[in-house]
């Protein structure tokens, strides 16, 4: 069996200590074992700080851009082996693969765009200078410089291409080198991009580090100008956030976590409408895509009252459809889960929403003899307002749909019962149900996502983390911010108010 190395100290170092094997979870059989004994941690964070960041700080935005370029273009060039690698690895259908790794291209080459807007001064402008004397000679600036740290990223399973590479694409062009920890159930991916990255990408030595199993006692050794940015559940996010080190040092934190993402239908929407629709499809896609393994997938559909009836039977019917199997197989529809962790974790979930509910379709029974399936699971609330569907993620094929008065208000405060979300969507005709809705659920949301008759031939799904906007949400989504264009580089970056003569803060350098 295959044993993953981790690339730290300028060479690939083999697995050792208490190794984890990882599996196929169609077919159960053992992939690869990983284990990351014997690293020296502290060694790593010097290394990049020492080799990596300041290789990176000589650069220009425009050079540094180069370099995400030449990822992408590694990456792409493996594109057919590492879809073959991540149905075997991940579960994920052929769609779900293409999801992932070219998320991960899309991302890379989006920044690689936006950086030779960037400039060629060693800092961005922060907003414009402003007059702070009697005359424009004594002049104020905020600039954003690179922090002089390392990054640790500690990234989720479920998108072991993008996840990886929409955070390390935002520090290393920001001038901050990585140290990448991928979720173990579905290293194998992560392992070969590194692979790809350190043979094809041409970066300088330090600037991309990944280790390939546990983080060991990296974060003991954590300092001031290093920043920490993690993705996954809610309850491993508390727990870094609160390390010793890390709150004794001010370590930047970004939590990316977990978020009961909504579905609102509004009372005026046509059942004949595109955006009637659009709302099954996008409700569909979000349960079924990556086997409901996506932190933006839709848990809860707000539906008003007199019209569960009429959702519930046209999403059953559309769940029918969705083959579950195989994922090598062209036709099926939905793979397994990553693990089998989590298959059990989501029909423990199930079990306990159905206690306040009605199973439409779906359930906790098995789906195949082998392998971490469950099927796409629908339930119906007696009562929307149930903390039962509010206070608990079931990452996996799963959710509810809870009725509601209609009302845009009440709409969105059953929403923010969640207590934070990633992204809400609303499906709505009527422009003042639309703004009424987006305005209260707005600060309890990263997103909001509002389809119409207008735009939904053209909408990418309200699922789609796209790189142009933010990512991130208030309270249980982790309070954290990743993407949007250049705020994505804010978080590796230093805001600093120059002070001074205004001819030379605005030349010279
Ligand atoms: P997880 O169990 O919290 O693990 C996330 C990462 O943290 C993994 O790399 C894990 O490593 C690592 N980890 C766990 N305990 C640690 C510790 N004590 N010290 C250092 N690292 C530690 O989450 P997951 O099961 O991988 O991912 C699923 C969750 O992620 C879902 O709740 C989903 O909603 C959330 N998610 C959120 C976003 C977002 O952008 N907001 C995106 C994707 C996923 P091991 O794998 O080695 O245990």
């Amino acid at each position: 069996m295959e044993r993953l190395s981790s690339y730290v100290l300028g060479r690939w170092q083999p697995a050792a200590g208490d190794l984890t094997t990882l599996v196929d979870p169609t077919s159960e059989a053992e992939l690869a074992a990983v284990g990351s004994g014997g690293i020296d941690f502290r060694a790593v964070l010097d290394f990049a700080r020492t080799r990596g960041g300041p290789a990176l700080r000589r650069m220009t935005f425009a050079e540094r851009g180069k370099l995400l370029a030449a990822m992408a273009g590694a990456i792409h060039g493996r594109r057919d082996e590492l879809i073959e690698i991540s149905i075997r690895s991940g579960g994920t259908t052929r769609g779900d693969a293409k999801f992932d790794i070219d998320g991960a291209i899309g991302t890379l080459t989006y920044y690689a765009g936006l950086a030779d807007k960037l400039g060629t001064k060693p800092w961005m402008l922060d907003g414009a200078g402003v007059q702070l004397g009697r005359t424009p000679r004594f002049w104020g600036q905020h600039v954003l410089v690179p922090r002089s740290g390392v990054a640790v990223h500690v990234n989720a399973f479920n998108f072991p291409a993008w996840g990886m590479m929409e955070k390390a694409t935002c520090a290393l062009l920001a001038g901050v080198p990585v140290l990448e920890k991928p979720g173990t159930p579905t290293a194998l991916l992560a392992w070969h991009i590194a692979q790809t990255l350190v043979e094809k990408a041409g970066l300088p030595e330090g600037a991309y580090q990944i280790v390939v199993g546990s983080l060991g006692d990296a974060l003991d050794h954590l300092g001031p100008q290093d920043v920490l940015a993690f993705t996954g559940s809610s309850a491993t996010g508390a727990k870094l956030r609160g390390h010793a080190q890390v709150v004794r040092h001010s370590v930047r934190v970004n939590i990316e976590a977990d978020s009961l993402n909504a579905a609102v239908l509004a009372p005026d929407v046509d059942p004949s409408s595109e955006t009637f629709g659009l709302f099954l499809n996008n409700v569909v896609l979000d349960m079924t895509q990556k086997t409901g393994q996506k932190c933006t997938a839709v848990r809860r559909i707000l539906v008003p009252s007199d019209r569960v009836e009429q959702v519930r039977d046209e999403l059953v019917a559309q769940l029918a459809r969705i083959v579950v199997g195989d994922p090598a197989d062209k036709n099926t529809r939905m793979g397994p889960l990553a693990s089998r962790s989590q298959m059990e974790e989501v029909r423990a979930g199930i079990e306990r929403l159905a206690k306040a509910g009605t199973i439409a379709c779906g359930g906790t029974q098995p789906v195949r003899a082998k392998g971490f399936f469950v099927a796409p699971t629908l339930i119906v609330a007696r009562d929307g307002r149930d903390p039962t569907f509010h206070r608990e993620e079931v990452f996996g094929p799963v959710a509810v749909v809870l009725p509601y008065s209609g009302d845009a208000q009440q709409a969105a405060e059953i929403v923010n019962l969640g207590g934070g979300g990633l992204v809400c969507s609303a499906y709505s005709n009527d422009a003042a149900w639309s703004h009424a809705f987006a305005l209260a659920a707005a600060p309890w949301h990263g997103r909001v996502w509002l389809a119409n008759d207008k735009m939904a031939e053209q909408s990418l799904p309200p699922g789609m983390v796209l790189p142009q906007m933010v990512h991130g949400g208030p309270g249980r989504a982790g309070g954290g911010e990743e993407l949007g264009a250049e705020r994505g580089l804010a978080f590796y970056q230093q805001r600093t108010a120059l002070q001074g003569f205004q001819g030379q803060l605005q030349s010279g350098w």
